[in-house]
């Protein structure tokens, strides 16, 4: 940071002392102050370079210097409005002028133009390698390798029978509601707070979901909700074919009450774990609850393949249909021949291999992100008008995404706005997903409340996520929170 005393010269001053701050503050600027110790302009080595040429010699002061308007910022700033003005007037420093017309800071470019992002990937030390193999043997195809080990590798590390690598997460959903049999005029029963993948593969298979409110304990899919639904279901007979359970921001649902209630009626489970691979439900791992599980490695997810996705089962049999389907649906025969609708949803052999060195930190990874979490809450833990995504005791979450909700009832501020403010300090926040019940897209959809209020859309209106990349630094991370304290207390 720029000492902005060190740098405040007078029209007294002489060149050469200017010229010797200029040098020894190794600042790039100068502030020309009057005798009250007010801002006048700033001055560069280049308008010291000029009076020289001018004739003005090292002895002359800076009397002969033009009167001139600098681009200054007053001290309300905001990152963006700071380094909007500075890409405007092509300038890297920009000094901070208080009311008193004093300058208080001296802000410099590489210093704020710095955002935090919210998720971002995160590579370990063997992914290359893996690219490169595939590279030196030449498996850039789709499929090699790299695949099969990484399905066998991905299988084994969260304790499941078989598992399909595929181009995405939303892929390996689409699958899956096909291989459970999912068609025209067909209804799916699916959690409402969650990304708008869980959903749109239901409508690709020409069936309608039905929305399913959270509880509140985990934010997840609400036993009560669906058990309503089923009721509903079985009076209109109209029982879903299957139940999309999401496992939100790294947490599973509450599988056990909601698996009884499916049970019942018959009715598969696909666990969309696309956030949660490496969080526990009861000590079992997240997407091996249901008939089909699914995770994604899209890349803001917890490991990354760049985009890609993994359908697991313990049923070999829907595994292999799967990985059938996944590759054009090509009959066993010489020449090409298809007896049914296929897709092109395999994953290539070379992300596969950034996969493989990434299942390797997976580990790390989510011990990172709880820790990012832990740090937030201790960090904040005086603003009571936070509170903070619940883990019940049957949870082990990886916070792949920090979650929390602002009180409106303690704030003069929502959820939306805060983001917003964030966003102006170059801060990536995001609200929480917008339930898929209140989606233009969704609209006439059926949809079970919780209770008589929705969960999901208190959630929704109170709620946020915070930057939570496992590669956050401790620096950065502190900026949030301080940033976070500053707008809330009206720093
Ligand atoms: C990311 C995500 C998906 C989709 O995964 P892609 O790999 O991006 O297609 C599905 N469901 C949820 C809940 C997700 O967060």
């Amino acid at each position: 940071m720029i000492d902005v005393r060190a740098i405040a010269v007078t029209r007294a001053t002489r060149v050469r002392e200017a010229l010797a701050v200029l040098d020894r503050a190794a600042s790039g600027i100068l502030l020309l102050v009057d005798a009250g110790g007010r801002f006048e302009r700033t001055i560069t080595d280049g308008d010291l370079r000029r009076l020289l040429l001018e004739g003005h010699g090292l002895d002359a002061t800076l009397q002969a210097l033009p009167v001139m308007r600098s681009i200054v910022i007053d001290s309300a700033y905001s990152r963006r409005d700071a380094l909007d003005l500075m890409n405007r007037h092509s300038i890297n420093h920009l000094p901070v002028i208080d009311a008193a017309g004093h300058a208080v800071e001296v802000l410099e470019r590489r210093a704020i133009d710095q955002q935090i992002l919210l998720s971002v990937p995160h590579m370990g030390m063997a992914e290359r390698e893996y690219v490169e193999e595939a590279f030196r043997s030449n498996w850039i195809a789709p499929l090699g390798p790299n695949v099969d080990a990484f399905e066998r590798e991905l299988a084994q590390a969260v304790g499941v029978g078989h598992a399909a690598a595929l181009s995405s997460g939303t892929a390996a959903i689409h699958l899956a509601l096909r291989l459970l049999g999912v068609g025209l005029g067909d209804r799916v029963f699916c959690s409402t707070l969650t990304f708008v993948a869980s959903a749109s593969p239901i409508v690709y298979q020409g069936a309608e979901p039905v929305f399913i409110d959270s509880e509140p304990h985990s934010w997840n899919m609400s036993a009560a909700a669906l058990g309503r639904a089923f009721d509903a279901a079985v009076k209109a007979g109209r029982l879903p074919k299957a139940v999309v359970v999401v496992n939100l921001y790294g947490q599973s649902a509450d599988l056990d009450p909601l698996r009884a209630l499916c049970d019942r009626h018959g009715v598969p489970i696909v666990e969309d774990a696309a956030e949660s691979l490496g969080a526990r439900y009861k000590g079992r791992a997240s997407g091996t609850g249901g008939r089909i599980g699914v995770f994604s490695f899209n890349g803001n997810k917890i490991i990354t393949t760049s985009g890609g996705g993994m359908l697991v089962s313990d049923d070999a049999a829907l595994v292999e249909r799967a990985r059938f389907l996944a590759t054009q649906a090509r009959d066993p025969a010489p020449h090409y021949q298809h007896s049914e609708i296929g897709y092109n949803y395999r994953m290539s052999n070379i992300l596969a291999g950034v996969g493989r060195g990434q299942l390797k930190v997976l580990d790390e990874r989510v011990r990172a992100r709880r820790e990012v979490f832990e740090r937030y809450r201790e960090g904040l833990a005086d603003l009571s008008e936070l509170a903070w995504m619940p883990e019940p005791e049957w949870s082990f979450s990886t916070r792949w995404l920090t979650a929390c909700t602002l009180d409106p009832r303690s704030t003069r501020m929502s959820a939306q706005e805060f983001v917003a403010r964030l966003g102006a300090e170059l801060i990536e926040a995001r609200p929480l997903w917008k339930p898929m019940h209140l989606q233009p897209l969704f609209a006439h959809c059926e949809y079970f409340s919780h209770g008589d209020a929705s969960v999901s859309d208190r959630l929704f209106a109170s709620g946020l996520c915070l930057p939570s990349g496992s590669n956050l630094s401790g620096a950065q991370q502190q900026r949030v929170i301080d940033t976070m304290r500053s707008i809330l207390r009206g720093g």
